[in-house]
């Protein structure tokens, strides 16, 4: 690990100011920042702790919009009472996340913005163009068992890993963020970048923004909603393949649905192909698999990663299938 200086600033606006100096970077619950320094992925010279700071650690779920304020802590939000009834895919996409233990100490914040665990990137000998731009991407002649469908390119395979910011795109997010020089609120969608694009960067964020707030926006589709993870152990491990879907029913008939896929892309990934398929369907088991199989049409397979398809397309129809039967 490099040495770093390190800074608990007292309120939001001296962390604004630290956190745009040049070489800074944030620390929340510090369960991927520690891992990522440790491992030599992360070199920052100064570390600006913010994690205990209140005004960024309450959330209400009970408005127009729901509101995460960042650092709120994802075991907190994944037992709350009304997220738990009107929109259990949220629920559930933190309550298979991780473990319990990391779970109290992780923000919903730091979760977006969770690295990738390709097993590349991880390994400091391996050519990774996200840790050494230009050294090219080992994957690509590597094991691509854990690699994705979507949003790759020859420069990077690697699959965006987190659970929360999936289910999120089930949902109108927007993901309010704050600096010393303003404030702006964009949606969830243009917060991250896939990583085939430029696999150094991540997200849109820039240097000394601060997330301070995730906020959906309220809607009766979350009562219908379900967070299905597909994963090699049943506990504590990352999604090979998982899908969020929230639908409006009028009887045995789809009205709107939204999907997002997990496990299979570069970046949280909301298949419009899948929605197109469920509207305004009666839905059965094979009306959910035809949108299923719609949602991976244009999926693109490597070596030893094509058996995701058949199996994405089956989550999405059993999550769909869970979700309407929600009431
Ligand atoms: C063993 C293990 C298993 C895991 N399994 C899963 C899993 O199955 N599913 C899953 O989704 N996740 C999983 N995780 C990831 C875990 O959920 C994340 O590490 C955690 O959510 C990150 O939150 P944090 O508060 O600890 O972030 P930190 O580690 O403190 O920060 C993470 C990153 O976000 C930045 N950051 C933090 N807060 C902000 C902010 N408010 N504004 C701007 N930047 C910020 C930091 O600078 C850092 O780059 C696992 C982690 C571990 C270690
Ligand atoms: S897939 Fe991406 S993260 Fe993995 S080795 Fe290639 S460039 Fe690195």
């Amino acid at each position: 690990m490099q040495p770093f200086t390190y800074s608990r600033p007292a309120s939001l606006n001296e962390a604004f100011q630290l956190a745009g100096r040049p070489g800074a970077a944030l620390l929340a619950g510090g369960t991927t920042m520690v891992d990522l320094m440790r491992g030599d992925l992360a070199a920052p010279s100064s570390i600006v702790d913010i994690g205990h700071l209140a005004e960024l650690a309450s959330f209400d779920t009970s408005g127009s919009a729901l509101r995460f304020g960042a650092l709120a802590r994802m075991a907190d939000v994944a037992e709350d009472a009304t997220l738990l009834r009107d929109y259990p895919a949220l629920a559930e996409s933190l309550q298979l996340a991780a473990s319990q233990q990391l779970r109290e100490a992780a923000t919903v914040g730091g979760n977006l913005l969770q690295r990738t665990r390709c097993v590349y990137f991880r390994d400091s000998v391996s050519a990774c163009n996200k840790r050494v731009p230009g050294a090219g991407c080992s994957a690509l002649d590597g094991v691509t068992r854990e690699m994705a469908l979507f949003g790759g390119s020859e420069r990077c395979i690697a699959t965006y890993p987190g659970d929360w910011a999936t289910a999120l795109m089930a949902f109108d997010t927007s993901v309010e963020i704050q600096s010393a020089s303003g404030n702006r609120t964009i949606p969830l969608a243009d917060l991250h970048v896939a990583y085939g694009e430029d696999p150094a960067r991540e997200t849109t964020l820039k240097r000394g923004e601060i997330i301070t707030a995730i906020l959906v926006q309220a809607t009766p589709t979350g009562r219908r909603s379900t967070y299905l993870k597909i994963r090699d152990r049943e506990s504590y491990a990352y999604a090979v393949v998982s899908a969020a879907v929230a639908l409006e029913m009028d009887g045995d008939v789809v009205r709107r649905a939204r999907v997002s896929l997990g496990g299979v892309a570069t970046k949280p990934w909301r298949s419009h192909a899948a929605e197109a398929i469920l509207a305004g369907v009666t839905l059965n088991e094979a009306s959910a698999l035809a949108a299923g199989r719609a949602g991976f049409a244009d999926a693109q397979p490597l070596a030893e990663n094509a058996f995701k398809i058949e199996l994405g397309a089956h989550a999405v129809a059993r999550a769909a299938l869970v979700a309407s039967r929600r009431n």
